[in-house]
């Protein structure tokens, strides 16, 4: 028996590595918007909201540009820099073998997830329930997109945890009565996610805890 009869997880950051990718679309945007540089903990301090306040964290009055210029560069970079943390699709597999059933639960917008899953079938293929930016009003940190996505799977959060590697991560999984999981292989360091119920290093430690394994 899996711990949890429902798996949650971010994307970015947490099941695929965009650092590289996401780091040098948002460095591009500010080069080519902005005409300026930003030290890398700058470009990445918001990733996990919604790409437009990412932008507008950069310049609030240029950000629809910003998000423009940020998603074309992206968009084309996607298949050659995304890769998938190494071990995650097999704890995935596991975890659907053992009868768990497993979401996606991003900021990212939709067709920007579905040329992640074209990229990473064997990551996609596990994937029960996706809830992107355009699927609530509101985003994490609150905890409606993870609501959706249990209301979706017929799941209460009392069965379910929410695993991501940002602050806003573990904010919205609180929110929403899960437990939540933090990885420190993304975005974010230990202590920006300190606040999580449970935090792991390696994708294997993880999978043991999300399988039961040694409880
Ligand atoms: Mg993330």
């Amino acid at each position: 028996m899996p711990r949890f009869g429902t798996v949650l997880f971010d994307l970015d950051g947490t099941v695929v590595d965009t650092v590289a990718l996401i780091r040098e679309s948002h460095r591009h945007a500010v080069q080519t918007v902005l005409g300026t540089d930003l030290p890398d903990e700058v470009l990445l301090a918001n990733v996990g909201r919604p790409l437009i306040e990412q932008m507008q964290a950069f310049d609030m009055d240029r950000a629809e540009e910003l998000a423009r210029e940020q998603r074309a560069w992206n968009h084309a970079h996607t298949a050659e820099l995304i890769r998938p943390y190494p071990g995650i699709a097999h704890t995935l597999a596991r975890l659907g073998d053992a009868g768990a059933r497993i979401g996606i639960v991003t900021s990212k917008a939709r067709p920007t997830v579905q040329l992640a899953f074209d990229a990473l079938p064997e990551v996609a293929c596990h994937v029960d329930v996706l809830v992107a930016v355009e699927d609530t009003h509101v985003h994490k940190p609150r905890p409606e997109p993870v609501l959706l996505a249990l209301d979706r799977l017929g799941a209460a959060p009392a069965d379910a945890c929410y695993v991501g590697d940002a602050p806003f991560d573990v904010a919205a999984g609180a929110a929403a009565g899960v437990v939540t999981v933090g990885v420190t292989w993304g975005f974010f360091p230990r202590q920006a996610i300190a606040g999580a119920d449970v935090v792991f290093d390696d994708v294997p430690s993880l999978g043991d805890y999300l399988l039961g394994v040694g409880t």
